[in-house]
């Protein structure tokens, strides 16, 4: 049976976060925390493996408690099971430290023969979070996937498409392998009633750092992270341009010529 495990975090909903212009400070009380709407594609993505090859799809989330329930709307869109990994020893991590807790999390529950991950965050949204956990997994990794063609479990190979400039590649790649997911061709799935109520009562694993056996604290959360924000500002608008029409292409060429001219 195939062991798959999607990679999702909960974000701010960005079209409603607003910057303190005094301290640059993101304002973040009463903004909805949503569920990474790419990862509900690389969701999307498990499952239609799991339609087609069978095997089990587990969620594992990073973050404070309340990500629960971005991974109860997965669990009700058709995920098996869900881990969220939760302690403040993991706050202030940096994507070094994220996958370096989310991998030592996962291993948990033993290896993996897929892992599925969104392309990008809609808030830290660096990207890196994919091909740092396919480091850590040890596992190949097949990035912006278009299109799955192929799963051989017997023969522990997995063939993909994605896409490059200008055309697509089909790589076949050896499991374990980690995929990042574009949203066309998997879009989110929407719960059905069953799947709410499935979702609602639901176990989910809660894994704190003092359950992880052999965790290193120095590489989790803020002592784990090397990247250092020292001040976030609004960028700079450039200045208003000016849009000329004196009511001809004539005139508001003449026009344009003798604005550079200076005139
Ligand atoms: C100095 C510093 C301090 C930070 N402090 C905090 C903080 O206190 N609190 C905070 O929330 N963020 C914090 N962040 C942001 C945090 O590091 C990133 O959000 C996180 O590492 C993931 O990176 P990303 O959002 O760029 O993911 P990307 O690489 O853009 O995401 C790609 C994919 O990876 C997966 N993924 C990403 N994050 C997670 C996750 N947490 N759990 C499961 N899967 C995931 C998803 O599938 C996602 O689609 C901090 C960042 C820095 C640099």
């Amino acid at each position: 049976m195939l062991r798959i495990l999607v990679c999702v975090k909960q974000v701010p909903d960005v079209d409603q976060l607003r910057m303190d212009p005094e301290t640059g400070n993101l304002i973040r009380e009463g903004v909805p925390a949503i569920l990474n709407p790419l990862d509900a594609n690389a969701l999307s993505a498990a499952l239609s493996v799991k339609e087609e090859y069978g095997g089990e799809v587990t969620l594992i989330t990073m973050g404070p408690p309340a990500a629960e329930s971005a991974l109860r709307e997965c669990l009700a869109a058709g995920a098996d099971r869900a881990v969220l990994v939760t302690d403040r020893a993991f706050g202030n991590a940096d994507t070094l430290a994220t996958s370096y807790s989310i991998a030592m999390a996962a291993q948990l529950d033993g290896e993996y023969d897929l892992i599925f991950c969104g392309k990008e965050s809609l808030d830290g949204a660096t990207g890196q979070m994919g091909a740092q956990l396919a480091e850590r997994f040890g596992a190949a990794q097949v990035t912006g996937t278009l299109k799955i063609e192929q799963v051989d479990e017997a023969a522990r190979v997995i063939r993909a498409q994605r896409e490059v400039d200008g055309g697509v590649e089909t790589l076949e790649a050896e499991l374990p392998c980690l995929l990042t997911i574009e949203k066309k061709n998997y879009p989110a799935r929407i719960p059905n009633l069953k799947g709410k109520l499935r979702a609602k009562k639901a176990e989910i694993k809660t894994v704190s750092s003092a359950d992880i056996p052999g965790l290193d604290l120095g590489r989790i959360g803020d002592p784990g992270s090397p990247t250092k924000v020292p001040r976030m500002f609004p960028p700079e608008l450039p200045e208003r341009g000016e849009i000329i029409d004196e009511g001809s292409i004539e005139a508001s060429v003449a026009k344009l010529y003798s604005l550079i001219k200076g005139e």
